[in-house]
């Protein structure tokens, strides 16, 4: 029988692959929609393929622990409010409003990492804790690259507006 902090640890593990399912849906429907910031759109897919290592790794810690896998897919709507805001697509500033989004969701991951490590080592879960401080330096590094960048993208926008060229995406 597992104890409260091995059941909270797996709940937060689940949790994690849900996050980084949502956000895989994100970053690809964003990246495919950006046409006129060839940087974001690069950066949007690099960071991509960095988050399904991340939902995979997460997925062997689950399954490390003796985790049921089968069910994970039915946690994914956990994150749809967030996913929500983040396809604030289809509106007139759609490229400032996904790098708000990218921006946010990435400390939301960062938050999320930081307390997944502390349940890790709770639990004398050195593996878990290692995997997770991995992906937090990729985190940590996109939410970086967004804090520089997103007056970059905001300035770029309003130059496409003002020279009345195709600006939103
Ligand atoms: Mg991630
Ligand atoms: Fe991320």
């Amino acid at each position: 029988m597992a104890n409260d902090r091995e059941e909270m640890l797996m709940t937060w593990l689940r949790d994690a692959h849900a996050m980084e399912e949502q956000a895989e849906q994100m970053l690809s429907t964003t990246a495919e929609r950006i046409e006129h910031y060839p940087s974001f759109k690069q950066k949007l897919e690099a960071h991509l393929r960095e988050t399904q290592r991340q939902r995979d790794v997460i997925r062997a810690c689950i399954e490390r622990r003796g985790g049921d896998t089968s069910t994970i897919k039915d946690l994914a709507g956990k994150m749809m409010a967030m996913g929500q805001g983040l396809s604030g697509l289809f509106v007139a500033d759609e490229v400032v409003k996904a790098a708000m989004a990218s921006y946010t969701f990435e400390h939301f991951e960062i938050a999320s990492y930081r307390s997944l490590i502390a349940a890790a080592e709770a639990v004398g879960d050195v593996e878990t804790a290692r995997v997770c401080r991995e992906i937090l330096v990729e985190e940590e590094a996109m939410a970086a690259w967004m804090a520089a960048e997103l007056p970059t993208i905001t300035s770029q926008y309003l130059q496409r507006l003002a020279m009345d060229v195709e600006a939103k995406h």
